[in-house]
Order: C-alpha cells, then sequence, then structure tokens
C-alpha cells in the first residue's frame, strides 16, 4: 500500500519503507512501533 508522507506532503511511498526516500522522515511503521512500546509500560 503507498501512504504519502506528512513531510513532503505530496510523495507517494510503501509503508513497507521505514524512512521516506525523498526527505528521510521516518514513517508511521515506525512512529506505530513507538506507540506500541510505550503503550505496555
Ligand atoms: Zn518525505
Amino acid at each position: 500500500m503507498l501512504i504519502t508522507c506528512p513531510e513532503c506532503g505530496g510523495k507517494e511511498m510503501s509503508d513497507q519503507a521505514y524512512v521516506c526516500p525523498n526527505c528521510g522522515v521516518p514513517t508511521g511503521r515506525v512512529v506505530g512501533y513507538e506507540y506500541s512500546s510505550a503503550g505496555s509500560l
């Protein structure tokens, strides 16, 4: 599935990517992981 980078605001990228290939910002995948870690504390 393709997602839109919140930083670039236009470039579509795969949600399988850990960072945006265009600007290098971490994707929701990484954010979701940190969310899970924080929730288990
Ligand atoms: Zn980007």
